[in-house]
């Protein structure tokens, strides 16, 4: 079974109008809708917006459900320049943009007790999403995901976090999903369509393309399911 998360309803509700023989499954805090996507056994659910949100979800998943691989699918905000409102970034790894004990020694983002700066996602899970995204003619890109608990709008912080972290996109979840599925040793895949730059317009730009570009995930993710994830 392959379990799919998002933070808003705008980034799963697509999905889960099409699961056929949908059943809710609740646990704690959070509602799995389970049932089949082209074919495939999948459980599907809201997460919530930002790092705890989302660990927990992630951390109900997998000892409810058990998942053999973990999707993580929404919309971020453009680091690099050259990415446009809509292109995919398929994340190699991730990192806590917001995790800072460097005044006691620590390596910027590291994140203390695991002792890590960037948490890896699955290959073979990035390269079967990069190679649907080609399939369905998609503008997609393997690259560096970085995760905070802020809406990035500010172009100061966004070059911070560009030139610290060498990151492509920055959004709210996405690390906590890749240290939740690290400590468990689940595979894990995050996939980000762009709907702002993360500067000064990017509150404008969220509100304008959030929709079009969850749809975009929603849509690489339908590709993957129907090529048959390998
Ligand atoms: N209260 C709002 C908050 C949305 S925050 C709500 O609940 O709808 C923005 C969401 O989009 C987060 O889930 C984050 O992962 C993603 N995102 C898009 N652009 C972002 C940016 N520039 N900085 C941080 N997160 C961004």
């Amino acid at each position: 079974m392959i379990g799919i998360l998002g933070a808003m309803d705008l980034e799963v509700r697509t999905l889960i109008e099409r699961i056929e023989g949908a059943r809710e499954r609740s646990f704690g805090a959070f509602s799995f809708t389970c049932g089949t996507l082209s074919g495939r056994e999948v459980a599907v659910a809201q997460c919530g917006v930002g790092k705890v949100n989302a660990a927990i979800c992630a951390q109900t998943l997998i000892l409810a459900l058990k998942p053999q691989l973990i999707v993580n699918i929404g919309v971020a905000g453009a680091l690099a320049a050259d990415l446009s409102i809509g292109d995919l970034v398929i994340a190699e790894s991730v990192v806590h943009h917001d995790a800072d004990t460097s005044s006691l020694g620590d390596p910027i983002g590291m994140v203390s007790t695991v002792n890590r700066v960037y948490f890896p996602c699955d290959e073979s899970a990035r390269e079967a999403l990069l190679s649907a995204a080609r399939g369905a003619g998609f503008a997609a890109r393997a690259g560096r995901v970085a995760s905070g608990d802020q809406f990035v709008c500010d172009p100061a912080r966004k070059q911070w976090i560009l030139k610290t972290f060498s990151a492509h996109v920055c959004e709210m979840e996405a690390g906590a999903i890749a240290q939740t599925c690290f400590v468990n040793n689940v595979p894990c895949a995050i996939v980000r369509a762009v709907s702002d730059r993360a500067d000064g317009c990017a509150s404008v730009d969220f509100r304008q393309f959030v929709g079009q570009s969850a749809e975009q995930a929603m849509a690489l993710m339908s590709a993957f399911l129907r090529a048959g994830c390998d």
